[in-house]
C-alpha cells in the first residue's frame, strides 16, 4: 500500500538512492535536508515527480509533517565532513533522532534509523554481530558520530519501551556507489578519483586495516525489507561481509582503472578501525536479505560515474 514517506538526509548519497526506490515502488516521499553534505542534483530528476517533494530544513529543529513512516538518514557520514563541526554532528545525531522519534509519535508512525558500524568503535570482537557492544572511544575525534549515533539507538529502543513506537535500527557498514562526492574524503572515492586524476593514492598507515564495502542498490534493498517486515525492531547488521585491506582496495582500483598512479602512504587518523566486517545472519534470517554485488562489479560501475561526472 502507498504511504506518505520522510526521508531526512535524503538530497544525500544513500537518501537520494532511497528517494528513488520510495517512488518507484509507489510511494509518496517528503525528502527532508539541509544540504550540509546533500546536493541538489542527487534528487534534481525527481523534483517535477507529483509523488515527490523538497523540504529545506534542519533535524535540530523540530519536524512537523503528516506522514506514515520516517527514514532518519540525516548526518554526514564521512569522517572529514562529520569532524568538521563535531558539535553540531553531535546534535545533528541527537536532536536528529529526537525529533524525528516526535514526529514519528505524533504521527503513530513507523520509524527507521540509519544506525552505523560506527557504534563497534574499533571492535574486538571479528566479525561483529550485533550483540556485541562495542568499543568506543567516548572522548575521541570520532565520538561526535560513534556516540551521537550510539545515543540515537538508546532513544529509538526507550520510545519503543516507554511510548510504544514502532521503530527499526539499522546498522550500516560501509557503503559505495554513484552519487558519493569526489571531494567526500572517504576512501572509495579518494582511491578512484586520485586514481582517475592520475594523483598518488593515498594509503592512511599500513593499510592493512580492513573493511567491507556493501554496493548501494544491495543496501538500499535491506534498508526497504528491514521498513517493511512486521514485528521486528533490530539492530540489524546491513553490509557485505567481504573483507577487504586498504591495499587491497587501492591494487583493485588501480587495476579497474588501468591508471598509473602511485600509492603512498600517510599517517593514520587517530581511533581508526583496525578492522570490521559484518555478521549478516540476522538479515539473512529476518528479512530474506543478503548482498548480490561483488566488489569489483560495484567498483566498475562507480568509476563510470565518477568518470562521467568529475572529470
Ligand atoms: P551523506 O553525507 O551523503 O548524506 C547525509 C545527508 O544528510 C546530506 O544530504 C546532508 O546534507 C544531510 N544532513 C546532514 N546534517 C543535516 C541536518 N542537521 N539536517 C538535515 N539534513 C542534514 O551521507 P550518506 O553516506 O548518504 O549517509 C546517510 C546516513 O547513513 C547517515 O546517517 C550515515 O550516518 C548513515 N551511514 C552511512 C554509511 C555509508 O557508508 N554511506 C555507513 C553507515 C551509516
Ligand atoms: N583511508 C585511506 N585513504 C584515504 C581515505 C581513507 O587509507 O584516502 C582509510 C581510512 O583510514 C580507513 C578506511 O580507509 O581505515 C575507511 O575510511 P572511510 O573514511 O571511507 O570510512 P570509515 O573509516 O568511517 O570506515
Amino acid at each position: 500500500m502507498s504511504k506518505r514517506v520522510l526521508v531526512t538526509g535524503g538530497a544525500g548519497f544513500l537518501g537520494s538512492h532511497l528517494c528513488d526506490r520510495l517512488i518507484a515502488d509507489g510511494h509518496e516521499v517528503i525528502c527532508l535536508d539541509n544540504f550540509f553534505t546533500g546536493k541538489k542534483k542527487n534528487i534534481a530528476h525527481l523534483l517535477s515527480n507529483p509523488n515527490f517533494e523538497l523540504m529545506r530544513h534542519d533535524v535540530i529543529q523540530p519536524i512537523y509533517a503528516e506522514i506514515d513512516w520516517i527514514f532518519n538518514f540525516a548526518c554526514p557520514a564521512s569522517p572529514v565532513h562529520y569532524q568538521r563541526d563535531p558539535v553540531r554532528t553531535i546534535k545533528t545525531n541527537v536532536m536528529g533522532a529526537l525529533n524525528s522519534l516526535g514526529c514519528a509519535k505524533q504521527n503513530n508512525a513507523r520509524v527507521l534509523q540509519a544506525s552505523t558500524s560506527e557504534v563497534y568503535g574499533d571492535p574486538k570482537v571479528h566479525p561483529q554481530p550485533e550483540n556485541y557492544r562495542g568499543a568506543v572511544n567516548p572522548i575521541g575525534i570520532r565520538a561526535c558520530y560513534d556516540e551521537g549515533k550510539r545515543t540515537a539507538e538508546t532513544l529509538f529502543f526507550d520510545y519503543h519501551r516507554q511510548h510504544g513506537l514502532d521503530i527499526r535500527v539499522v546498522r550500516i557498514f560501509n557503503t559505495y556507489g554513484p552519487r558519493m562526492t569526489a571531494n567526500d574524503g572517504r576512501v572509495v572515492s579518494n582511491f578512484i578519483m586520485q586514481a582517475l586524476r592520475g594523483e598518488d593514492i593515498t594509503v592512511y598507515g599500513d593499510g592493512k586495516q580492513t573493511r567491507s564495502f556493501c554496493y548501494v542498490d544491495d543496501l538500499i534493498d535491506g534498508i526497504v525489507k528491514m521498513m517493511n517486515v512486521e514485528n521486528f525492531t533490530g539492530p540489524v547488521n546491513i553490509g557485505n561481509p567481504g573483507e577487504f585491506t586498504m591495499l587491497e582496495l587501492a591494487e583493485l582500483v588501480l587495476k579497474l582503472t588501468g591508471s598509473k598512479s602511485k600509492i603512498i602512504h600517510q599517517p593514520l587518523p587517530s581511533d581508526d578501525p583496525t578492522q570490521r566486517c559484518p555478521v549478516i545472519d540476522l538479515a539473512k534470517e529476518k528479512l530474506g536479505w543478503e548482498p548480490t554485488v561483488k566488489l569489483e562489479d560495484g567498483l566498475k560501475v562507480t568509476i563510470k560515474y565518477f568518470r562521467e561526472n568529475y572529470l
